[in-house]
């Protein structure tokens, strides 16, 4: 995968041939100006197994943000809390649109948590009488648990304040969510409201590497115990669910071929990184910065796992 073939056109742009000889386009998400300024040659794979052992390539120790990849492990965070009395405020379906699409379902609700306003929503659930900064902790002690360390870890500042400038498009979903009701009279001011938008954007924010997230994943694929500490992080219910939604709404409008191709629950995030659960198995977690334009996928993450799945089919619909 690393030898592909790209063509790069602009700071932003290029053209990467794929396993399939075909030209694929590719872009970086400048919408997010922090994440336009990276080393495009990164290139990253870390595996961890249900049983711990592990294994890493390439930049597997360079630091980039969980962007959207965040959502799943906010989402279980926040069903463990609530159990499935958010899906009041949150569907389960996929919307078939892009993530940063403003819609809503015929019940009012974004339509899943594998996107942003969903996310959004799902954020702002959880004691949401609380300050900010509790909210954050809340979130992040159990993000810690899922790394499996008692090491900090941070928000990176540049690309949290780049989103907060720049985020028209989520400031505009919130407002719309906000008209509509969504939040069923929980929120009041305007302050409040955008205090979830905050909340969101830190998440999104989060510090790791795939050597790191490869754990938190594989606490997905081992039914919610760390296997490297042996902790139980997130009960079993609330990780069936978050896997469910990553099967039918990670990967937002390529969700459905990506279940039909590969048949594994999978989540993407702008800042090139994929997760891959092979529930009961293993986790992969694999970081390369451009984008595929039809997808807003990680290009080479994606040919990665296509080779991988071939190599080893874990479909989970194939008969052993
Ligand atoms: N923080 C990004 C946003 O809100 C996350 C999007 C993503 O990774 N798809 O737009």
């Amino acid at each position: 995968v690393r030898d592909l073939e790209i063509d790069q056109s602009s700071k932003l742009d290029c053209s990467i041939i794929d396993r399939n000889g075909k030209v694929k386009i590719c872009r970086l998400p400048d919408y997010i100006p922090q994440l336009s300024e990276v080393d495009t040659s990164l290139f990253a794979v870390s595996i961890c197994t249900v049983d711990g052992q592990r294994m890493h390539l390439g930049d597997s120790d360079i630091y980039y943000t969980m962007q959207s990849t965040s959502k799943p492990y906010t989402y279980g965070i926040t069903h463990a809390a609530l159990d499935d009395v958010l899906h009041e405020f949150v569907g389960h379906e996929p919307s078939g649109q892009a993530f940063n699409k403003i819609i809503l379902d015929n019940q009012g609700r974004p339509f899943n948590p594998m996107i942003n306003m969903g996310a959004i929503m799902t954020c702002s659930l959880v004691h949401h009488e609380q300050p900010l900064s509790h909210r954050f902790n809340y979130f992040l002690e159990h993000y810690k648990k899922l790394t499996g360390s008692r090491s900090t870890l941070s928000c990176n500042m540049p690309v949290y304040k780049s989103e907060l400038e720049v985020g028209f498009m989520n400031k505009a979903a919130v407002n719309y969510m906000m008209t509509m009701g969504c939040w069923k009279g929980m929120i009041q001011s305007e302050e409040q409201l955008l205090k979830n938008l905050d909340l969101y954007y830190q998440l999104c924010s989060i510090e790791v590497t795939t050597e790191i997230q490869s754990i938190m994943s594989a606490c997905l694929a081992n039914r919610g115990i760390n296997p490297i500490t042996g902790e139980s992080v997130l009960p079993i219910r609330s990780v069936k669910r978050a896997l469910s939604l990553m099967f039918t709404c990670g990967m937002y409008d390529y969700s459905g071929r990506f279940a039909f191709k590969y048949g594994v629950p999978a989540k993407s995030g702008v800042s090139g990184v994929t997760d891959v659960v092979i529930p009961g198995v293993l986790s992969m977690t694999i970081y390369s910065p451009w984008l595929s334009i039809h997808s807003s996928s990680s290009l080479l993450g994606l040919q990665f796992i296509d080779g991988f799945i071939k190599k080893f089919p874990y479909h989970v619909f194939d008969s052993r």
